[in-house]
């Protein structure tokens, strides 16, 4: 059994809360649906975005160089840092140069991609997520499984329990108003007394030199207006051409990710403010090596907003956990073989390939394409287990073969019919584990549709 069908068995086992993950996501998928169809330009939008972020790709060095020039201009330190150990080492030395003691943080995935947390708490440095769900995970000691719904694998009484044991709150107590009460007194006093403010960067804007940050929270504004010192963390592939290039992404943004008009706060950071530093980091960690991979590159457009997630059949089921990586889902299961075929063979495989997260994608990543494309590679370059490549080996003997498609056929609608249940679904047969196939029917459709094509 695979990794992810391992830990996809695990969230299973809790039928009550896979059965509400699933019909969540599906929730906020509709809620998706619903906005967007009040667009009549949606699909314009999508092509605008999914342009810019073409040209974007082709023309990275001109916008980079664009974008650093501007910020330069109005005082923003811009650095680089080329992979995850000297991204880290870049915050480090800017923690250690502030003396920064208090460090707050909001949602950044690239942190997260990083392991940022991780490396400053081995050096005694700890960092206080302060989105509401990435500090409930933070509390737990969990990765998000979401990356806009972080904490979406809990159920409220089990985040009563964590606010209990690290807030304090009363025992047994599950109300959400009054859950995020308490998060907000105990997030108040980060906020207050933080010297050094970290957030993620949704966008940044080459002519301008300005970098944007879209929360519901408002927490990344909290952070940054309270602490001297901001840092905004972002990777080389979220620059946009134009400040007019912006109204697309963020109509298309907030819509995709949470059903919402338009994200609560929207900031834009220009310049430090009086007597304060303003940063921007800009990692790599292996983009360029996949930008020139055009198989690939596309997957360099996403816009982080979760949408192919909510509607993935096998997402919604399995629970962000049971992917293993950073980005979860459709997205992630494309860009994780990127850093390592054999570590995140599974991940391609973990797809039903049906293409919603295609079609609701708002740039257009051709997400199911570069799944369907990695299983090739992957198959190919023998990074899959024996028994996957000797079990597709065979299915490609049978699908080429009429003859034999049509005599396994016969004779798997014999077996299901006359065997004994317990034959058909022995422990080898991977497929009998959690399904029971109905009872076949007497003919073929091969067989059904020459008998009525012509009626
Ligand atoms: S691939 Fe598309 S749908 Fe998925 S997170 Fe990225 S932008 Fe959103």
């Amino acid at each position: 059994m695979s990794e992810h069908a391992k830990k996809a068995k695990l969230f299973l086992a809790d039928e009550s809360r896979s059965r509400w993950h699933d019909e969540t996501l599906w929730m906020v998928r509709q809620k998706r649906d619903h906005v967007a169809g009040m667009v009549p330009e949606w699909e314009d939008l999508r092509q605008q975005a999914s342009d810019i972020k073409t040209d974007v790709l082709e023309h990275l060095p001109k916008y980079l160089q664009q974008f650093e020039e501007k910020a330069t201009h109005h005082g923003v330190i811009v650095l680089h840092a080329k992979d995850a150990n000297e991204f880290n080492q870049l915050i480090l030395s800017i923690i250690e140069k502030h003396e920064a003691k208090n460090i707050v943080k909001s949602k950044s995935m690239l942190t997260e991609e990083c392991g940022l947390n991780r490396f400053l708490h081995t050096r005694g440095i700890e960092v206080t997520d302060t989105d509401l769900g990435e500090r409930i995970i933070q509390f737990r000691g969990e990765a998000p499984s979401h990356i806009v719904l972080p904490a979406i694998h809990l159920k409220k009484e089990e985040i009563g329990e964590t606010f209990h044991e690290k807030l304090g709150t009363e025992a047994g107590a599950s109300d959400p108003t009054y859950l995020t009460r308490a998060a907000r007194l105990h997030l108040r006093q980060k906020f207050l007394s933080a010297d050094l403010a970290i957030t993620g960067v949704n966008f940044a804007i080459a002519e301008t030199g300005t970098v944007v940050v879209c929360t519901n929270e408002g927490n990344a504004d909290m952070g940054v207006h309270c602490a001297p010192i901001q840092v905004h963390c972002m990777g080389i592939e979220k620059i946009i051409p134009r400040q007019t290039d912006l109204g697309i992404f963020t109509r298309l943004l907030a819509r995709s990710a949470t059903g919402q008009h338009v994200t609560t706060y929207t900031s834009h950071y220009g310049k430090a403010k009086p007597g304060g530093t303003m940063y921007v980091v800009i990692a790599d960690n292996g983009r360029t090596p996949q930008l020139a991979e055009p198989k690939y590159r596309q997957a360099l457009k996403c816009l982080r907003c979760g949408a192919c997630m909510n509607t993935c059949p096998v997402f919604r089921r399995s629970g962000g956990h049971s992917y293993g990586y950073t980005i979860p889902g459709p997205i992630g299961s494309i860009l994780a073989p990127r850093r390592d075929e054999k570590k995140w063979s599974d991940l391609p495989i973990a797809s039903s390939l049906c293409g919603s997260c295609s079609n609701v994608c708002p740039a257009k990543v051709n997400i199911h394409e570069q799944l369907y494309a990695w299983r090739q590679d992957l198959m190919q370059h023998k990074k899959t287990s024996w028994l996957k490549r000797v079990t597709m080996k065979i299915t490609g003997i049978v699908l080429a073969n009429n003859g034999l498609y049509n005599l396994l056929g016969f004779a798997a609608r014999k077996a299901l019919k006359y065997l004994p249940h317990s034959w058909v679904y022995m422990p080898l047969n991977a497929w009998g584990r959690g399904r029971e196939l109905p009872l076949p029917p007497k003919q073929s459709f091969k067989q059904w549709y020459k008998q009525n094509r012509k009626k």
